[in-house]
């Protein structure tokens, strides 16, 4: 599998004037349980970004409405550029001018499975990816399937839902 590649995060950041990390591409852990962050982002809309690690990166999709425990809620996930696996634990104020500026604010983090044991890279290249959360708001399993509007699946759309499980939670709200 190719590694992720953070070239535009890098060409997208001034790395004097942002307080977010530069960062390398990783190379694989082995075993080692794969993390997964959601940030609330303040930028100039409120929207969510959901970083899963894998690829020697993070691959992100920015969320608008956010992640969502009931399985009714679909929500749009933008795929976006690859962030580097610092960014986990990121927060802070972007400041103005900047790409993102606004307040980052971690909003969720955990750890993740595939549920069909293959490669998470797998399902992000195959354009579906089913896997498991566990973390605080956002627990059991999630679908990220590539959406396809006016019968074309090329674009960085998908789609982002919780299956339903026994964590699913009708009539679900963000506090
Ligand atoms: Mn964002």
């Amino acid at each position: 599998m190719p590694r992720g590649s953070l070239s535009t995060y890098k060409k997208k950041r001034d790395f004097q004037r942002t307080p977010e990390p530069a960062g390398k591409v990783k190379r694989s852990e082995g075993d080692a349980p794969l993390r997964y962050v959601v940030h609330e982002h303040h930028a100039s809309r409120l929207h969510y970004d959901l970083r899963l690690e894998m690829a020697g990166v993070l691959k992100s999709f920015a969320v608008p409405k956010g992640p969502s425990m009931n399985p009714e809620d679909k929500r749009m996930a933008v795929q976006t550029e690859d962030h580097p696996i610092e960014y986990l634990e990121f927060t802070g104020t972007i400041g103005d001018g900047n790409y993102g500026a606004g307040e980052m604010v971690i909003w969720d983090q955990g750890f993740y499975e595939p549920v069909e044991g293959y490669d998470p890279e797998t399902g992000i290249e195959g354009g579906k990816l089913h896997i498991v959360l566990a973390g605080k708001r956002l627990q059991g399993e999630f679908i990220l399937v590539k959406a396809r509007f006016g019968g074309s699946a090329d674009g960085r759309n998908w789609l982002l839902f919780k299956k339903r499980d026994e964590y699913a939670i009708a009539g679900w709200q963000p506090e």
